[in-house]
This record gives structure tokens, sequence and C-alpha cells, in this order.
């Protein structure tokens, strides 16, 4: 019986892991849950699943859930720390959204947990640190991102001197094809119907502008310790091959499934074994064609920059991430448009003087001041 905490459980990842962990209630015992502030979806979690302890963001919610619980319900930042590192559990699932999961996750690095890592930012920010501590302290990060997934997959059991590079597909998301002035034109109700994943909202938005590509380029290069000139990125608009490695003899290993975050998931609870049936069969002659072609980082430049980042590295990816967030909260609440977020991001990353990544502070503060920058970019341009 595996013992189970997931971290951020009410968002889409968190749900789909219950989900897999509901069908499969006598491998997993859920025994830690942590929500940022939809209380009566985690209320119905706790319910369903009985952990031992829980914690959200507010401390007045974490008291009513005590309240009507009855189980430990911890709250705020050292709360959902505390859970993450929580004795009992053997897996932690870390399915916060953002730069908000960088703690939990470390939390759970230090101590010394298998982790199921969704949270591609913590890697953005901070990978040098979190792959450094994972070390120490004996931690094993198992990516559930699903092009990750792909890599991991394929790579298992090859020597890395066998790989020439990586290839991560990119749906392309929902403004595929479209021209410049066309995105000019795009509203947020637009963003966030994508094609083929079901997703939050803030991905959603990564994934029409391409940066969650970008982010996720650096996240491989975090987690596989591949240089920038081996990681490349293909627009498949199917969402069928989750991501391919090159062998050096030109040979391709590819990954294939239908778009759905169970498999990755599920795969990620119980590698090195498989569950039966965690998704839907792929049937391949109804898929019919699978294309592939190059992305277009004139009219989607987040990708660029994301590799401009990672290239200079330091603090500069946490910059690229932190003014990403404000740009799409913004974008989000209608102060700016679709193609105002890259311009937001190259702004800022600008004037950035890039400092060496190594401890966490110098991560904290470069998101803060990237976050305070970007805010100001954003009114300059809400003036004119
Ligand atoms: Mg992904």
């Amino acid at each position: 019986m595996k013992h189970v905490t997931i971290l951020g459980s009410t968002g889409s990842i968190g749900r789909s892991a219950l989900e897999v962990i509901s069908r499969y209630r006598d491998r997993f015992k859920v025994v830690g849950l942590t929500a940022k502030n939809n209380i009566g979806l985690l209320e119905e979690q706790i319910k369903a699943f009985n952990p031992e302890i829980a914690a959200v963001a507010d401390e007045t919610c974490a008291l009513e859930l005590r309240k009507k619980l009855g189980i430990r319900v911890l709250s705020g930042d050292s709360g959902i720390a505390e859970v993450a590192s929580y004795n009992k559990a053997d897996f932690v699932l870390s399915a916060i959204i953002g730069f908000a999961g960088l703690f939990p996750t470390l939390s759970a690095v230090r101590a010394g947990k298998t982790i199921g890592l969704a949270n591609k930012e913590s890697l953005v920010v901070a990978g040098e640190i979190v792959m450094k501590d994972a070390v120490k302290s004996g931690a094993k990060i198992i990516p559930v991102d699903s092009e990750h997934s792909a890599i991991f997959q394929c790579i298992e059991g090859r020597g890395r001197e066998s790989i020439k590079r990586i290839v991560i597909t990119a749906s392309g998301g929902p403004f595929l094809g479209k021209s410049r002035s066309e995105l000019n034109e795009v509203t947020i109700e637009d963003a966030l119907k994508h094609p083929n994943w079901d997703m939050g909202k803030k991905i959603t938005i990564d994934s029409a502008t391409l940066m969650n590509k970008g982010l996720e380029v650096i996240e491989a290069h975090r987690l596989f310790g591949f240089s920038h000139d081996m990681i490349d990125v293909l627009i498949h608009p199917q969402s069928i091959v989750h991501s391919m490695i090159e062998l050096k003899d030109r040979s391709y290993i590819a990954q294939l499934s239908v778009p759905d975050m169970k498999g990755p998931i599920a795969y990620a609870l119980t590698y090195p074994e498989r569950l039966d049936d965690t998704m839907p069969f792929l049937d391949l002659s109804a898929v019919g064609k699978l294309t592939f072609e190059k992305p277009d980082t004139e009219c989607f430049p987040c990708l660029l920059y994301a590799y401009e980042a990672m290239k200079e590295g330091g603090t500069m990816p946490a910059v690229l991430n932190a003014a990403n967030e404000v740009a799409v909260a913004a974008f989000m609440q209608r102060e700016i448009g679709f193609n105002d977020i890259p311009v937001v991001i190259k702004n800022t990353m600008q004037v950035h003087e890039r400092k060496p990544a190594l401890e966490i502070d110098a991560v904290v503060e470069a998101d803060r001041w990237a976050r305070e920058k970007a805010k100001e970019v954003i009114k300059l341009k809400v003036k004119n």
C-alpha cells in the first residue's frame, strides 16, 4: 500500500490523481491533502479519502474544516510545508500551480520523498537548488508533466551517451496559425479554449502563448541535464506523440497515447510498474494523421525568451517566470492584450541584472523584483 500526499488536490492535476487513486483503492492510501482556497471541494475530498492531515492557505478556513471534520488541518505556508514533508507519506504529488509550488516542493524534496512533479515552475526558477537538494536527501523526482513523462519513459534503461537530443512536442494551443494582427484581437475566452487538453486556466493561457513550452524546455534541461542545444520543440497539433528522443544513430523513440493526464500521473505513482488501462485506448486509425511543424516564434516569442533565460541561467529563469505570471494575470483581468504578454516579459528580462541562483534567497528576491518590475511595465502600457 503506497501512502500518498497531494499538494494542490483541488486543481486539475490533483483531481485527476484522486480519480486514479479511487480506481485503485487497494494500492493507494491518501494520507495528506492541501488546497489553496477551494474549501468546499477539499472538504468533499477529505470525506471521500480520509487523509490524516490537510492544509489550506487561510487559518479561518482551516479552523472551520477542523471543527467540521475532526482531522488535523493546518494553515499557511508552514502548514502546507508540514503536509509536504509528513512522515507517513511515501509519495508526494506536487501539483500546486506557479511559483507558489516552489516551497512545498522543496519541503518534500528535503524530506527525501518520492515526488511526482507536476509543478514545473519549481524546476524553472530553482532547478539547481531542487536537484542538488534531491541528491542530498535521496529524494526521487518523477515527472508528471506529460512531455517529461514521455521523455522519462523513452530514456529509461538507455545510456546518456546514446542520446543525441530530445524533442518536446507542443499542441500549438488555440491560436496556432494565427497572424500577429489576429492575435491582437483575441480574448481571454478564446485563449481558454484549448483544443486537446483540459487544464487549469494559467497553464491554458501559457499554452496559447507557447510559454508553457518554454517553461517545459527549462524543466527538461534541469530534470534530465540536457544542454539547451540538445532540446528542440516541434508543434504537433494532435497531441498524440507526447515527446521523443533522437538517438545517436538517428533513430527516434517516442511515447504515444491519448492526451489524458491520468496516464502520466498513474505512471509516476506506480513507476516502474504500470497499471491496466489508466487511459482510454488510442485508436491511431481514427486519428489518421500525425503532423509536425516548427514553432512560429515570431507570433509566439515567449518560447525564444525561455531559451534566452535558460542560456543565461542564474536568476533569469525566475524573472521570466515571475514576469509571465504577472502578465498572464493582467491578461485575465483584461488589463493588457494577448500580444502584450511577451512584451511585458521581454521588457522585464532586459533590465534584470542576472545573479547566481544557488541560494533560495536569491531566487525569492529575483521573483519579487520581477513581479514589481512587470507591474510597472504593465502600468506604462495601460497609460499609453
Ligand atoms: Mg506539459
